[in-house]
């Protein structure tokens, strides 16, 4: 007999998990996740784990608000610490035009009650007493964004939804997309079919690569971004914001003591997660030309991942057109463990009921054809 059930996610990362989690919470569908790895080995469990409200798009904004609603309810909704740290999170002005642009950001954030504000020199000087200023304008800082734990708070999803009847199968691999009747019909896998009506890319990364499975383009491409972390510093005993460079595409935060920076960014397309340890020199010197203090900084760890790059840097979420039954929740672009809990419930809202809480119909796979994009600057620029 082959196996089947009403709804297959593919991917065990947090977008995977929290929606799983979300259709169980709601009842009334067997759910089946289907992870080719194991649970927050992909994307997810190389995240620096950053959450901001600093967005400029209201829907942006919007996700960022209801998932830190959610974080914060972690431990009483799914019983775990999802270690947030409320360091808030400090952008770096080089150039008037950022300012410009940080300023009528703000104006704009703070219409949602985010408690935003622009920074002058002695602020910072206050928050990053270590930080060589002499070429930055002025900042934006939200002193409520901060950092969490990523493995924890997927885990806190992936054992919520198995409590609650999820089956989530790791080490199987999707090999394939039914389609029967102009619809989708389950799924192949490294383990034999399974039967489903309903299938959910939230492959991360490999978006792109499940979505020609079913023959549609989903344009989600890997890009690899890496980090590397030191041993503790004594400057770093009070931790900084999640500070980030603009106009250099670089930032650093705390990490147990010592910093957590970004290193460098490949601009071509592919899967390659490993640590490009030959060009550490060039990483540190970028990191010491903005922080002096880690000239002298042991370099602990290091680690890549792939970032989930759509063509305008945002989710690609909803319904495929022409497609019955196939539903993407992929290309985050660098946000979606922040955004990855109103994600899950959203996802699972739309399949459930048709209707969404908050309006992603402006994420839909749709607007690459239109032309109706979401463009996004208050993000770092990527590919
Ligand atoms: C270095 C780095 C730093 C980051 N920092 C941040 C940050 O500070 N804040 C933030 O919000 N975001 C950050 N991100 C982005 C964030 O990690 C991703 O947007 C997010 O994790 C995407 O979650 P996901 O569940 O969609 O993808 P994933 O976590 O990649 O999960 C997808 C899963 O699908 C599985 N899969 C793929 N293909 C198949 C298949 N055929 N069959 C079965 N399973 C399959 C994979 O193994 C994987 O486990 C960062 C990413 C990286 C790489």
């Amino acid at each position: 007999m082959a196996e089947t059930a009403d709804i297959v996610v593919i991917g065990a990362g947090i977008v995977g998990c929290s929606i799983a989690y979300h259709l169980a919470v709601r009842g009334g569908a067997r759910v089946v996740v289907l992870e080719r790895d194991l649970i927050c080995s992909g994307a997810t469990g190389k995240s620096g784990g950053g959450i901001r409200q600093l967005f400029a798009t209201e829907l942006n904004v919007r996700l960022s608000l209801e998932s830190l609603r959610m974080f914060q309810r972690m431990p009483d909704e799914l019983g775990i610490d999802p270690e947030f740290r409320p360091v808030g999170y400090l952008f770096l002005a080089t150039t008037e035009k950022e300012l410009t642009l940080f300023r009528s950001q703000a104006e704009f954030q703070q219409r949602f009650g985010i408690p935003v504000r622009i920074v002058s020199h002695a602020d910072m000087r206050r928050l990053i007493p270590y930080v060589r200023l002499d070429d930055i304008l002025g900042g934006v800082y939200c002193p409520t964004d901060g950092y969490a734990a990523p493995y924890e708070v997927t885990m806190g999803y992936a054992s919520a939804a198995r409590r609650l009847g999820v089956r989530i199968h790791e080490r199987r691999r999707v090999t394939g997309i039914v389609r029967q009747a102009g619809r989708v019909g389950g799924v192949e896998t490294s383990c034999g079919p399974i039967h489903a009506l309903v299938v959910v890319n939230a492959a991360g990364p490999e978006g792109g690569l499940v979505g020609a499975m079913a023959g549609i383009d989903v344009p989600v491409k890997p890009y690899r971004r890496q980090i590397f972390t030191t041993g503790p510093l004594p400057e770093f005993s009070n931790e900084p914001p999640l500070t980030i460079d603009y106009h250099r595409n670089w930032y650093f935060r705390g990490e147990q003591g010592g910093c957590l920076f970004s290193g460098p960014k490949d601009n071509e397309s592919s899967f390659n997660t490993n640590v490009d340890w030959e060009h550490l020199a060039e990483s540190v010197a970028k990191a010491v030309a903005r922080v002096p203090i880690l000239e002298t900084a042991e370099i602990k760890r290091g680690w890549a991942g792939s970032y989930d790059i759509s063509p305008d840097n945002n989710a690609i979420l909803g319904a495929v057109p022409g497609l019955p039954g196939f539903y993407l929740a992929t290309g985050h672009s660098g946000h979606g463990f922040m955004h990855g809990p109103a994600t899950g419930k959203l996802m699972a809202e739309m399949i459930l009921t048709g209707k969404t809480s908050i309006d992603v119909s402006p994420l839909g796979l749709g607007r690459f054809s239109t032309g109706k994009t979401v463009r996004e600057p208050m993000t770092m620029h990527e590919a």
